[in-house]
């Protein structure tokens, strides 16, 4: 109930519309009952004998066309602004709530999105705004249009004929009944077609994801009876909706029916015996007629509520997650020029872990930095090495000890400060489905097509760029030309060299690439260190070669630190790894 509310308030801002909309719906429902008078007047003055003398029934009939006209047409323009104004009120105020829950998607924490799965987070940005838009809508207006509604034509029913009316009344409302006895079971078939849905989707989804595995092993068959097994138990929940929905109605209908036939049967036989008109026999059952809309609405309104108030609940969670911890008085950082004399960057007694229940990723992690010092982070895969690195742009925050930049604990600064002197070239760059300009745009704001190319030049990527179809001017990403990791990360490299940042983190590709590729990125990135301190996590020899020291780490740990001569001698961790991993086995044996 109180997300309920909570999603309310973002009509406010609208409410002279939302007002306005609300008069122009009521003035569409009293409009509506023009017209069952006027076939009652059209009934008992124009066509029944006893109304005069014919010139008098004539000019009754022209007033009555004229009224009836421009009620209608009154009607009409009044609905369409309502329909204008309903539609203006729950679009803003639903791109409103969208801008709130797009902000926050990049306000929260990465351990968010590590524990959640992006279609989640995109389901209650799309669908679940879309659902609570119901209520934005109409639900509101539907309700008091529906009580007035009610109001009017029962009045007007028991007005001309108490006691038709005590007959007729009870049958919208048997109508409503009927409607509503099956609506939880209706309900929870919905749900069961959704479900299953679902189910469906995801193995379509899986199956399609993972098609060249499914080539490769000759899964075709089985993927096949997966998804039919999924499949089938669809197609019985869809068969139980429709016959449900289809005897639900059919069952409320033979209701009205039935019961409007008692109502006809007396009226006439009330007509006959002279104690109603014609007129208001016909006038009774079109009003009466009128009253099963509302009838079958507030059995929706319910179940709309419900969905609505479903939804709201998720947006709401999603919400009140936590953003990342800012620091409430940030400690500026020195300008980047200052005299230092404290480390660039260190790490005390730092220990993490992803989970709080689960194991430790990083222990006891001691380490200094000078300025414009290279280091290469070199370890078995699952070592601990991007989870490392990350925690100095603060994606994640240490669960013991601390990371200092400057000699200042990262977790008193500025987020925005921080990550604005730090580049990071992640192992696979994300691309988005713009053109490459843009994308390399993607590293500064507002800079010029020449310090674009200048970048691209620096980074090696220009010649490949040029290649393409339309030059920077190509789309890439999800659906646009598809580029190599080595391409991807060089133009990452452009990215990060617009940043010009003080320092630089590395997470090399693994992926083998071409020699021809390899060394365009290895000049790139000899030209984004120079002068800079940097992290990088290295894969490849010339990295672990140029670096001035090399840190091992192994389960979280770092064992080994030195240069490239020292570690081989020494023997260890180091001299396996770079005996396997960089193909030297032979080359170290005797
Ligand atoms: P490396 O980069 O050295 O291969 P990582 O830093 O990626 O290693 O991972 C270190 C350990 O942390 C691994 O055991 C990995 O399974 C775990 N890990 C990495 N990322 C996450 C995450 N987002 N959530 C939970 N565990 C993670
Ligand atoms: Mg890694």
């Amino acid at each position: 109930m109180r997300s309920l509310h909570r999603a309310l308030r973002y009509v406010i801002p609208y409410w002279r519309w939302q007002v306005a909309a609300l008069l122009c719906a009521l003035l569409v429902t009293a409009s509506e009952f023009v017209w069952p008078w006027m076939n009652k007047v059209l009934i008992d003055q124009v066509l029944w004998p006893g109304g005069g003398d014919a010139a008098h029934r004539v000019s009754a009939l022209n007033l009555l066309v004229v009224v009836t006209v421009s009620a209608m047409i009154a009607g009409t323009l009044l609905g369409l602004a309502r329909s204008y104004m309903f539609a203006r009120v729950s679009e803003r105020a639903a791109a409103d709530l969208r801008r709130d829950l797009f902000r926050h998607v990049h306000a929260l924490p990465m351990a968010f999105y590590d524990r959640r799965k992006t279609g989640g987070v995109m389901s209650v940005v799309q669908n679940d705004v879309e659902a609570l838009q119901g209520l934005y809508a109409a639900t509101l207006v539907e309700v008091l249009t529906n009580i007035l509604m009610v109001f009017v034509a029962s009045g007007l029913l028991i007005w001309r004929s108490p006691t038709l009316a005590a007959i007729g009344l009870p049958v919208p409302v048997a109508f409503a009944v009927a409607l509503a006895l099956f609506g939880r079971p209706l309900r929870n078939a919905g749900r069961r077609v959704r479900d299953d849905t679902g189910a469906v989707q995801e193995v379509l989804q899986e199956s399609i994801a993972g098609v060249r595995e499914v080539r490769i092993f000759g899964r075709a068959a089985a993927a096949l009876a997966r998804y039919m097994d999924r499949v089938m138990p669809l197609v019985s929940s869809r068969i139980r909706q429709a016959v449900m929905g289809t005897a639900n109605g059919a069952l409320a209908r033979l209701i009205a029916m039935g019961g409007m036939t008692v109502v006809l049967s007396v009226g006439a036989r009330m007509a006959i015996a002279g104690s109603m008109s014609a007129g208001d026999v016909v006038l009774f059952l079109t009003v009466l007629g009128m009253l099963f809309g509302p009838a079958s609405a507030f059995v929706n309104l319910y179940a709309g509520i419900a969905v609505a108030m479903g939804a709201a609940d998720r947006i709401f969670e999603f919400c009140d997650a936590p953003a990342e911890a800012q620091a409430s008085a940030p400690t500026p950082l020195p300008p980047r020029d200052a005299a230092q004399d404290t480390p660039a960057v260190s790490f005390t007694d730092v220990g993490f872990r992803y989970d709080a229940e689960g194991p430790d990723v990083l222990c006891g992690i001691n380490l200094e930095v000078r300025r414009g010092e290279v280091i290469a982070l070199v370890g078995p895969s699952g070592s601990g090495k991007t989870t490392l690195v990350s925690l100095i742009p603060r994606l994640y925050d240490v669960t013991a000890g601390a990371v200092l930049v400057h000699g200042l604990d990262v977790r008193s600064l500025d987020l925005m400060d921080l990550r604005s002197r730090i580049a990071f070239v992640p192992q696979e760059p994300y691309l988005f489905g713009t053109t490459v300009a843009e994308n390399i745009r993607f590293g500064k704001d507002g800079v010029s097509d020449d310090e674009v190319l200048g970048a691209a030049r620096a980074a090696n990527a220009h010649a490949f760029i040029e290649a393409l179809p339309e030059g920077y001017a190509t789309q890439v990403g999800e659906r646009g030309t598809r580029l190599s990791v080595g391409q991807k990360q060089r133009i990452a490299i452009a990215r990060a060299i617009l940043r010009d940042p003080e320092l630089l983190i590395l997470d090399e590709a693994t992926s083998a690439q071409d020699s021809e590729s390899e060394r365009l990125v290895q000049e790139a990135v000899a030209r984004l260190m120079q002068g800079r301190t940097a992290f990088v996590i290295a894969h490849r020899l010339s990295t672990v070669h140029r670096a001035d020291r090399i840190v091992v780490l192994d389960s979280g740990r770092i064992t080994e630190i030195g240069r490239h001569e020292e570690l081989v001698r020494s023997n260890g961790l180091y001299a396996r790894l770079h005996s396997m991993q960089f193909g030297m086995a032979r080359a170290t044996s005797p």
